[in-house]
């Protein structure tokens, strides 16, 4: 199974992307993840990558092509993917066409997390991240001696760079002037679920698994 998740930053792809993965046996690829590990590291990815980033724009097309072409070509795929961050253009949408057409995958799934940008704002405001297992948290469940609840690492959680609040506004912008034309660019194309990101994590996740189960 093939499964696009899209939506704005803050909605909850991630958290949503990496339980649909786990409950489907399929791979979770974030662009997001690839272009935070390769700047951690500094590769020559991540020197490109990491202004960008951190102020919140669009990583250039033709370096998202390399990094989405390797992703969806490794085995760890070979069982399905759900795509976390891509396509994020019209013209990352046309490449992802290509790709499809080339791994003969037909009819990928469209799942839309709506949000409005004032939830999105407080949520991405106060967010912290655990930099070994990418768990999210809210600031207020974090105390002192916190350990994951995930994967058990303590002292791990940490602030986004772009969760600053002039940053999420850029990404915010972003998104609704040129992301958000990529919806429309699918509908019709793909089977597309559209789903309430303002409910429970568990309401959300069972709300997208019962519209895949009846497609
Ligand atoms: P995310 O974790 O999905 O919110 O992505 C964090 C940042 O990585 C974005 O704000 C962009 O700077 C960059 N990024 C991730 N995916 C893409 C993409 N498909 N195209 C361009 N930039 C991206």
């Amino acid at each position: 199974m093939q499964i696009i998740i899209f939506g704005s930053p803050g909605v909850g792809k991630g958290t949503q992307a990496k339980i649909l993965a786990s409950r489907l046996g399929i791979a979770h690829i974030s662009t997001g993840d690839i272009l935070r590990e390769a700047i951690k590291r500094e590769t020559e990815l991540g020197k490109k990558a990491k202004e960008i980033v951190e102020k919140g724009e669009l990583v250039p097309d033709e370096i998202m092509a390399g990094i989405i072409r390797d992703a969806l070509k490794d085995t760890r795929c070979n069982n399905g993917f759900i795509l976390d961050g891509f396509p994020r253009t019209i013209d990352q949408a046309k490449l992802l066409d290509t790709i499809f057409h080339d791994l003969k995958i037909g009819e990928p799934f469209l799942v839309k997390l709506d949000a409005d940008d004032d939830v999105i704002v407080a949520r991405l405001s106060n967010r912290l991240v655990c930099s070994k297992c990418g768990n999210i948290i809210q600031k207020n469940e974090y105390k002192n001696d916190f350990v994951c609840p995930v994967c058990n690492s303590s002292d791990s959680y940490y602030k986004r760079k772009d969760d600053d609040e002039e940053v999420i506004k850029r990404r915010l912008k972003v998104y609704h002037d040129t992301t958000s034309q990529v919806f429309s660019y699918y509908t019709n194309r793909l089977r597309v679920i559209e789903i309430d990101g303002t409910r429970s994590i568990e309401v959300v996740t069972e709300g997208i698994l019962s519209q895949i189960k009846k497609s």
